[in-house]
């Protein structure tokens, strides 16, 4: 099955139990726009590079099309297809006025200088032109790009715009620089977001974040911020991994100090905090926690069975395969889905948005207020939801079905034009 193929089934599931209205889950069958651009570069060493660039939005019935940018060899049009549809359905589900879509360009960002990768920015948010726009559709940082990916995005957006207009268009990116117009929190809002997920389901086990053990894939925005929230919970980080190593240590790792060494040293098996083991390793080590905060189907048929902790947070987007899901949940796992565990981001993409249309800063103490709030309200509708249709462990689809719900609402109000 490809990425796009699960993504689909994910919603029809649940789409077939609500008995959605057939003309909608026709709708919901394709993304409205797949926009596809190739792009010239020129490198350092004066050769020219000739990059492929995605944009796919979803749909838009809730708000303005909104999702990240990925910079990853990987990048095709059926993951980004399957990610612009996760979007869609996590802003529904956490009900913000928005709808979904994601991008991406197919290349190694390791492979590239700061000013090839500003160039590359640069070129491809030209490319995609009208297609982006504060009021139509905004990007934000994924896997490969970052906070300064975005103010390259903004500066060229708004470069492109009257003078007049410049200083209103500054919302046309999320995730940027607090210098540029970004907003406190959004650096570690998604592994907030998933902390706070976490946070509501101890609460109804009555479990305790104080010595318990986690383990990380994937050590970069999502998974080096949760470990670091996690670690500030009291809980120990037993083992992370990157895409060059995988280092454990069952006293527990210190989170800033591998995090430092990563920075600089990429690989993190030299790191003398830990031992470096076998990738497959990392996902037999028994602790309380995993968190998925790399690519998609990384816990599959092979490996889920190994798999031994009470939760599993979906930091990642598509983390689980199907057949994982299958396995999990007759192991008793409880998994966070994707679309309810890394909402964070989003959501406080969201409030940067807001805060970008009213000339606001808000204080951090305010931001993670209102992602708690979010966060714990979307929880509780899943949980009420998954009892509503008798799900069981099954909180995927419990996710989808609060989303679809808020989307059929709309689209029953709306109707279609003409
Ligand atoms: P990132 O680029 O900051 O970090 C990704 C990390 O994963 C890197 O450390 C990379 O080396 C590692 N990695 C890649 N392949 C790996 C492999 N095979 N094994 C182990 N590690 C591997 O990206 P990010 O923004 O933290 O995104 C990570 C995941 O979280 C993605 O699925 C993304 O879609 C999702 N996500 C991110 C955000 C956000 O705001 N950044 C929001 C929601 C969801």
């Amino acid at each position: 099955m490809s990425l796009y193929e699960i993504a689909q089934n994910q919603w029809r599931h649940a789409a077939e139990l609500m008995e959605l209205e057939p003309w909608i889950a026709t709708i919901l069958s394709e993304p409205k726009n797949e926009i596809r651009v190739n792009f010239p570069v020129q490198m350092d060493d004066g050769h020219y590079l000739l990059l492929t660039g995605y944009r796919v939005q979803h749909h838009n019935i809730l708000g303005p099309y909104k999702g990240g940018i990925r910079y990853h060899p990987q990048v095709d049009i059926d993951e980004v297809k399957a990610l612009a549809s996760w979007m869609a359905f996590k802003c529904a589900l956490t009900d913000l006025p928005l709808g979904g879509a994601k991008g991406g360009v197919e290349l190694d960002p390791k492979q590239h200088s700061k000013n090839e990768l500003m160039r590359i920015t640069r070129r491809f948010t030209h490319a995609l032109g009208e297609n982006i726009g504060p009021d139509y559709d905004i990007p934000a940082p994924d896997m490969g790009t970052n906070a300064q990916t975005m103010v390259w995005m903004m500066d060229t957006y708004i470069n492109a715009t009257s003078a007049h207009d410049r200083f209103a268009m500054r919302g046309v990116v999320t995730g940027k620089t607090l210098s540029c117009g970004g907003s406190l929190g959004r650096d570690k809002a998604t592994a907030q977001g998933t902390v706070y997920a976490l946070e509501s389901w101890a609460e109804r086990r009555g479990f305790n974040f104080d010595g318990a053990t986690f383990v990380v894939q994937g050590f970069g925005n999502a998974g080096s911020w949760t470990a670091r929230l996690l670690c500030k919970k009291g809980a120990k980080l037993l083992a992370a991994s990157n895409s060059r190593g995988v280092v454990y240590n069952e006293k527990g790792i210190d989170p800033d100090a591998l995090l430092a060494y990563i920075t600089k040293h990429k690989d993190p098996s030299g790191f003398s905090g830990a031992e470096s083991i076998p990738d497959k390793q990392l996902w037999q080590i028994k602790a309380d926690i995993l968190v998925p905060a790399a690519l998609e189907s990384q816990i599959d048929g092979g490996n889920a069975g190994d798999i031994d902790v009470k939760v599993i947070a979906e930091a990642a987007n598509g983390p689980t395969s199907p057949a994982a899901d299958d396995v999990l949940r007759e192991k008793g796992i409880t998994v966070i889905p994707d679309i309810l565990c890394n909402a964070g981001g989003v959501i406080v993409s969201y409030f940067e948005w807001v805060q970008n249309r009213k000339n606001e800063r808000w204080e951090l103490e305010e931001v993670d207020r209102k992602l708690r709030r979010l966060m714990t309200v979307a929880y509780d509708a899943v949980e009420e939801t998954g009892k509503r249709f008798d799900l069981g462990q099954d909180t995927r689809t419990a996710a989808y079905l609060v989303a679809l719900e808020r989307i059929q609402a709309a689209y029953q109000d709306r109707g279609i034009f003409p």
